[in-house]
């Protein structure tokens, strides 16, 4: 036998995966049954009324993808779009640019509306490239840009989009069940997600929702879907209506993703948000001491994954690299313009606990002194705990 590599426990407080409570574990290892088991047919029927619950949304089309949050991505794109569609999407971050060049690879004309990185999509200049490009399709944005640290504030993008004619597409992978997200309420017409971000379960699934609009276009379709396995007609018809084979589902992922959601809804959906917040705001509070600001301005600042400039002339690699050695804790580096200067803290789902940001703080006030850098001894703790003390 050759020799393995065992994992680690990690303290995930980095920009996804996080980390997942036992009961979710527990439920994975509940018996396989067949796919169209009437029984595991029951158990599906449980995750999309809670997902449906979760999304804030009455889509009869709701249900989970097999894949990560991009198949979640690639699905509503492969399935919206056709060859030569226009479309317009908000690209300030990596997940923007992620959703234009899977657009563009469908064939459609796309239109990007850039931010920099750090700041929202400006509506006005949405709506004006919506006016641009004539008769638009799509418009497609990221609620939660996990690369910037910025929630994009939907509703006036989605009554730009429906001015326009064009479907509201949203990325909300970073936001469902951690920040406040209205499909129904605010007009989305397409929102993909995935379990292992707030939701509070392993990669695996890519949960879905598409408005009635959204399932009119793709039944009204002139060539057909271009992915078999991501074409959520058929996914519709194995998942809500005929209950007909199109391919195996993970038993466990959907296990754990149903138990994952009950305990969103035991907690609550607006408590949850809560918790995040609290959490998010101690940790600000902590980097603060070490002269650390968060990325995105103050009021566009999303609570499950905080990017934080890192002090001047940091060996930034080598402290996370010391924090994941020694402290068993994962946090993130930056993308692209931002690489090197920032780090990308998630405190999501289960990873938000303020436990956890007091035992990260205390790491790197520690990992930060040997550093070099200057800071008051056991300052950022005390000020995490001041601001969970407030209210
Ligand atoms: C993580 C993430 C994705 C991609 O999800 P995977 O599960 O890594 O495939 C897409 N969009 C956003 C905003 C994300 O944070």
């Amino acid at each position: 036998m050759q020799e393995l590599t065992e994992p680690r426990d990690r303290l995930l407080l980095g920009p996804g995966p996080s980390n997942v409570n036992p009961r979710v574990i527990r439920a994975m290892t509940m018996p396989l049954m067949g796919y169209l088991d009437p029984t595991f047919l029951k158990v599906m029927d449980d995750v999309t009324s809670l997902l449906r619950q979760a999304f804030g949304t009455s889509n009869e089309l709701t249900l989970a993808i097999s894949g990560t949050g991009t198949s979640g991505m690639e699905a509503a794109l492969v399935n919206l779009l056709e060859p030569g569609d226009s479309v317009v999407v908000g690209v300030n971050g990596l997940f923007g640019g992620r959703l234009a060049d899977i657009a563009t690879r469908c064939g459609a004309s796309v239109t990007t509306v850039s931010a920099e990185w750090g700041q929202a999509l400006d509506p006005a200049a949405v709506e004006q490239a919506l006016a641009d490009a004539g008769q638009v399709k799509l418009l497609a944005v990221v609620h939660v840009e996990t690369s910037t640290g910025v929630v994009q504030p939907l509703p006036p993008l989605a009554e730009a989009a429906h001015r326009h004619g064009a479907l509201f597409l949203v990325d909300a992978v970073t936001s469902l069940g951690g920040v406040d997200l209205r499909v129904d309420e605010w007009g989305i017409d397409a929102c993909y997600s995935a379990t292992q971000k707030c939701v509070g379960a392993p990669p695996g699934l890519s949960p879905i929702t598409l408005s009635p609009r959204a399932v009119e276009a793709i039944s009204g379709r002139s060539t057909p879907v271009q992915s078999f396995y991501l074409d959520l007609l058929h996914l519709q018809r194995y998942w809500i209506t005929d209950r007909t084979y199109h391919h195996t589902a993970s038993m466990p992922m959907i296990y754990a993703l149903r138990e994952a959601l009950v305990m969103a809804m035991e907690e609550g959906l607006e408590n949850r948000q809560r918790r995040h917040e609290r959490n998010a705001a101690a940790l600000r509070a902590g980097l603060a001491e070490f002269g650390m600001r968060p990325v995105p301005p103050e009021g566009i600042r999303a609570s499950p994954l905080t990017a934080a400039l890192v002090p001047e002339g940091l060996e930034e690699a080598k402290v996370r690299r010391a924090l994941l050695n020694e402290y068993g804790i994962e946090i993130g580096g930056g993308f692209g313009p931002l690489a090197g200067k920032i780090w990308r803290i998630g405190l999501m789902g289960e990873s938000s606990q303020a436990s956890h940001v007091l035992t990260l703080l205390h790491a790197l006030e520690t990992l930060l002194a040997r550093e070099g850098v200057e800071l008051a001894s056991g300052a950022a703790v005390a000020a995490a705990h001041r601001s969970l003390a407030e209210e």
